[in-house]
């Protein structure tokens, strides 16, 4: 069947950094999405595959503003090294507030001397990505999980 709204679609990927063609990800598990505009994947991708079929294998070049969003200044914070919760470093995450007092994710950028450097913006935020997809299965949703607006079983919700 081809991939139109309501289709659950199946595939493998990679994810590349454009610019420097370095690997991000490689899908062991391959993903899968319920297509027409729910949400679950990039619009970009949604709009590649759409009529498409099993087998279908493209390369997408997604802006910042297709994927994760340009990097935002305002997110990054400096805090006091004694403030730190024990054991975080480079690299890792930690959950603060925002400036709306909502919870945040930050990674830790660098750790220079008494102080700590975190970042709140997506790690892949301001990339330019390159997506390779292939196309491994695609079947119609059930009455359940367009009602739920994500896919069910195998790869996908479990509740
Ligand atoms: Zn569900």
């Amino acid at each position: 069947m081809k991939i139109e709204s309501n289709a659950v679609v199946t595939l493998l990927y990679r994810l590349a950094d454009a610019s420097t063609r370095q690997l991000i990800e490689d899908s062991r598990e391959p993903m899968v999405y319920l297509h027409g505009g729910y949400g679950n994947t990039f619009p970009k991708l949604e709009a590649a595959l759409e009529g498409q079929e099993k087998g279908f294998k493209t390369t997408l070049t997604l802006s910042p503003e297709d994927a994760f969003g340009a990097r935002d200044e305002s997110l990054l914070r400096t805090i006091p090294k004694s403030e730190f919760p024990p054991g975080v470093k480079v690299g890792g995450q930690l959950e603060l507030r925002d400036d709306q007092g909502q919870p945040h994710a930050f990674t830790v950028a660098k750790i220079k001397g008494p102080q700590v450097l975190l970042d709140g913006n997506h790690p892949l935020a301001g990339k330019t990505l390159s997506l390779s997809v292939t196309v491994t299965g695609v079947r119609s949703a059930t009455a359940e999980e367009i009602a739920h607006r994500h896919v069910h079983g195998e790869h996908g919700h479990h509740h």
